[in-house]
């Protein structure tokens, strides 16, 4: 069994950390609007191919001309970075523990640095048999490793993502991989209701039942 697990809105909290992060530019005089605006520039990026977001780039679009001001906000994200553990979901840690590390591969999409610091930061890298980072699609990654894989013939294949899209797209292509949709603000989709994903969890202790009860079927 394989169970590839994505990381943002899965296993950290996200959404708190994103809140945080803006905190420490507004600490440091950055207005709500610009950072606002900053939140729009960055976001769409993973869809539409446009910038990819790091704290660097992030700090440069906020505060243009004062480079002392910079390295001061970000000296102070880069301490931030390095301690998330309150942003690791408690039922993400329950289900890291409940399977083995063999099973367990870690899939991220964005910057390769910044990923990187958060995922060491959240403390959940030692869970994970691989890591997957990627700047591109994590889609395209799976479908080269799934078909790598000279045992995944027999070998049962979860994939869990909150980005519903995402799983759409590899239901598509790899139907045999069993796709699960953690939807923790319960948002309605009809892909859903009509069964393009395979699986909804309102959290990964929901996924937990799910995977255990579909591993052994045939
Ligand atoms: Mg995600």
């Amino acid at each position: 069994m394989k169970i590839f697990v994505d990381f943002d809105g899965v296993i950290l909290d996200t959404k708190k950390f994103v809140f945080d992060l803006n905190e420490i530019y507004s600490k440091n005089g950055i207005s709500n609007q610009r950072i606002k605006e900053h939140g729009k520039i960055f976001s769409g990026a993973p869809k539409v191919g446009g910038i990819t977001y790091k704290p660097e780039r992030a700090v440069a679009f906020l505060v243009k001309d004062d480079k002392m001001c910079q390295k001061k906000i970000l000296s102070e994200a880069n301490i931030f970075l390095k301690e998330l553990k309150d942003y690791v979901f408690p039922d993400a840690l329950i289900f890291l523990k409940t399977f083995s590390k063999r099973n367990l591969i870690l899939l991220s999409y964005g910057d390769i640095k910044f990923q990187e610091d958060k995922i060491f930061g959240s403390g959940t890298d030692g869970y994970f048999s691989e890591i997957i980072i990627d700047e591109r699609n994590k889609m395209d990654i799976i479908s080269k490793i799934i078909r790598k894989d000279e045992s995944a013939e027999q070998e049962k294949i979860f994939l869990i993502d909150d980005k519903i899209e995402n799983l759409e797209k590899i239901e598509k292509t790899n139907s045999e991989v069993i796709t699960i949709w953690i939807n923790r603000t319960n948002i309605k989709d009809d892909r859903c209701v009509n069964n393009i994903v395979g699986y909804e969890a309102k959290d990964l202790m929901e996924a937990v039942d799910i995977i255990m009860k579909t591993k052994d079927n045939g």
